[in-house]
C-alpha cells in the first residue's frame, strides 16, 4: 500500500480524503495556495507545500507546480478529489509518467468520456439507450436543419467538450437555432478551448439519475446503486438522494446493468459514476460517465456502508475491490444538501467574509462534510460550497425528518448561506412526495426565507453572540464595535441564511 498520498485539491474533498488516509496509516500531503494558508484542508494534512500564487489557475490547477512537490517529497500517488485536475487527461498522463499512481481511471479512459460525442458513440455502440440526436460535431445550422426537424423540437445544443451546464442552450423552434448554436459555440470556445457543439432532443421535465460504479484492475465491476440529483440551480445539484423514489426494483436493477455494461465497454477503474436522464415515461437514457469520486458520494457511502476513499486507494494500489455486487446492499435512504455562502434573498450572490461563529449540527445519522470552520476566509477565489450536509434515515420519511432538523441546527454566522433556502425545498410539498425533476425550482418558485423566518440555529447563535458581545470582530460590513455584533442590529451579512 501507498506510504505517502498528495491531495490535489482544497476544501472539504481534500479534508474527506486526508480522513481516511490518517485512518489507513498513510502520510496524508496537501498542497494549498496562498489565500488557503491556515485552512482546515493544510491543518488536517500531516504536510503540506505551497503553491505559490492567489487564483486557481496558479495553484491548484497547476499540473507541472504539484508534480514538482509530488516528486521532492517522494509522494507515491496522487488522489485529485474533485473539479481542478480531477478529469484532466494530461495530469493522469503526467504522474504515471512520473511513477506516481493516479487515484483514477486511466487516462485514455478520461479523455474518451470527456468528450461527450465519443461517449455517447461508444455507449451507443454497447447499446446503452442514448438521448436522440446528432452524434456529430456539427457547424452550421442550415446544413443540419431538416435532420433537426426529424429529432423534433425542443432540442439542446451541446458543447463536445461540455461540463457544468456550460455551452448548453435550449432551443425552441427552428428560428432560433442559429443563434443558439453560435452563442454555445461562442461559450464553448472559452471555457473549453473547443468549439465543437452536437444536437440532443430535450426530454420535457426528466429526472437526474446516476450510477455510482467501481472497477478493480483484476476485471471485477459494480455499481453501488443509484443517486437522485433532481435538485439542481443552473444545472448544478444542490440536493441528492438514494434510493431515487422513481425506480421500481427492476429499473433499478436495468439502470445498474446499463451502468456495468457503459463501464465494461470502457474497461473503466476506479470510482466513477454513469449519469442518466429518466423521462416521465420511465426510460432512461445515457448522459455521461464522470470519471472522478462525486462530490454527493457520502450519499452512496451511507446506504452501502462503504468508504468509497478506502476502495478507490484499494484499487489504485491494485488490489481487488473490497466488496462484490452480492456483497452489496441498499439500506435505508440518505439525502445530501450543498451548503454554499450565496444569498438566495439576492438572486444567489456568493458572500464573502470571515466565518466568526460554525457550529455543525451533531446527532446520530448526521455527517457534515466541510472545509471551513470558525475563523476560517471565505474568499472570491474558488467554489462557494462551505459543507455538505449528509443524512441516513431507516426510510425517506424518517431523513427527511432528521435533515430538516439539522438544517435548523447548522449555525454559520459572518457570511450568509443557502441553509434556509435548502429547508424549504425539503420542506416543499412535492419534494416530500418526491415528485421531483430537473426544472422543480424553476417550476416551484421556493420562497426565499423571510426575515420573520428564524430557524433554531440563529437563536442559539445569538445567544451565543450575546455572550461575546465585548469581543471585537469585522463583520463583512467593516463595522466594529461590539454592539454590532449583535445579530439583531446588524444587516443581511450576520443572518445564518
Ligand atoms: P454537463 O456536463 O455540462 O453537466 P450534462 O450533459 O451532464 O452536462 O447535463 C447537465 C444537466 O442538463 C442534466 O443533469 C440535465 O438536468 C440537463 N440535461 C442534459 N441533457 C438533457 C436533455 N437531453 N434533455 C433535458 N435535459 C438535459
Amino acid at each position: 500500500m501507498f506510504r505517502r498520498v498528495l491531495i490535489a485539491n482544497r476544501g472539504e474533498i481534500a479534508v474527506r480524503v486526508t480522513q481516511t488516509l490518517q485512518q489507513m496509516g498513510i502520510t496524508a500531503v496537501s498542497v494549498y495556495a496562498q489565500p488557503d494558508r491556515n485552512a482546515m484542508h493544510v491543518r488536517q494534512a500531516d504536510e503540506a507545500y505551497l503553491l505559490d500564487g492567489m487564483s486557481a489557475a496558479d495553484t491548484y490547477l497547476r499540473s507541472d507546480k504539484i508534480i514538482d512537490i509530488a516528486k521532492t517529497h517522494n509522494i507515491d500517488a496522487i488522489h485529485p478529489g474533485y473539479g481542478f485536475l480531477s478529469e484532466n487527461a494530461t495530469f493522469a498522463k503526467m504522474c504515471q509518467d512520473d511513477g506516481i499512481s493516479f487515484i483514477g481511471p486511466s487516462a485514455d479512459v478520461i479523455t474518451n468520456m470527456g468528450d461527450k460525442l465519443i461517449a455517447k458513440k461508444v455507449m451507443g455502440d454497447a447499446g446503452i439507450p442514448v438521448v436522440p440526436g446528432l452524434t456529430v460535431s456539427v457547424k452550421d445550422a442550415a446544413s443540419i436543419s431538416k435532420d433537426v426537424a426529424k429529432i423534433g423540437y425542443p432540442v439542446l445544443v451541446k458543447a463536445a467538450a461540455g461540463g457544468g451546464g456550460k455551452g448548453m442552450r435550449l432551443v425552441a423552434s427552428e428560428t432560433d437555432l442559429a443563434d443558439a448554436m453560435a452563442a454555445a459555440q461562442r461559450e464553448a470556445k472559452s471555457a473549453f478551448g473547443d468549439d465543437r457543439v452536437f444536437i440532443e432532443k430535450y426530454i420535457d421535465k426528466p429526472r437526474h439519475v446516476e450510477i455510482q460504479i467501481f472497477g478493480d484492475t483484476h476485471g471485477h465491476v459494480v455499481h453501488l446503486f443509484e443517486r437522485e440529483c433532481s435538485i439542481q440551480r443552473r444545472h448544478q445539484k444542490i440536493i441528492e438522494e438514494s434510493p431515487s423514489t422513481a425506480l421500481t426494483p427492476k429499473l433499478r436493477q436495468q439502470m445498474g446493468e446499463a451502468a456495468v455494461q457503459a463501464a465494461k465497454a470502457i474497461g473503466y477503474t476506479n470510482a466513477g459514476t454513469v449519469e442518466f436522464i429518466l423521462d416521465q415515461a420511465g426510460q432512461f437514457y445515457f448522459l455521461e460517465v464522470n470519471t472522478r469520486l462525486q462530490v454527493e458520494h457520502p450519499v452512496t457511502e451511507f446506504i452501502t456502508q462503504q468508504d468509497l476513499v478506502q476502495a478507490q486507494l484499494l484499487v489504485a494500489d491494485g488490489q481487488p475491490l473490497p466488496f462484490n455486487q452480492d456483497s452489496l446492499k441498499q439500506t435505508g435512504h440518505a439525502l445530501e444538501a450543498r451548503i454554499y455562502a450565496e444569498d438566495p434573498q439576492r438572486n444567489f450572490l456568493p458572500s464573502t467574509g470571515t466565518i466568526i461563529h460554525y457550529v455543525p449540527p451533531a446527532a446520530p445519522y448526521i455527517r457534515v462534510d466541510s472545509g471551513v470552520s470558525t475563523g476560517s476566509e471565505v474568499t472570491v477565489h474558488y467554489d462557494p460550497m462551505l459543507a455538505k450536509l449528509i443524512v441516513w434515515g431507516a426510510t425517506r420519511e424518517e431523513s427527511l425528518r432528521r435533515m430538516t432538523w439539522a438544517l435548523r441546527h447548522f449555525v454559520i454566522m459572518g457570511v450568509t448561506t443557502n441553509i434556509e433556502f435548502l429547508r424549504h425545498v425539503i420542506e416543499h410539498p412535492a419534494f416530500i412526495k418526491g415528485d421531483l425533476h430537473t426544472h422543480f425550482l424553476d417550476e416551484h418558485e421556493v420562497s426565499p426565507p423571510s426575515d420573520d423566518d428564524t430557524p433554531d440555529a440563529v437563536l442559539i447563535a445569538a445567544a451565543y453572540c450575546s455572550k461575546q458581545s465585548s469581543h471585537q470582530v469585522t463583520n463583512v460590513s467593516g463595522s466594529q464595535n461590539a454592539e454590532s455584533n449583535s445579530p439583531w442590529l446588524s444587516g443581511g451579512s450576520w443572518r445564518a441564511f
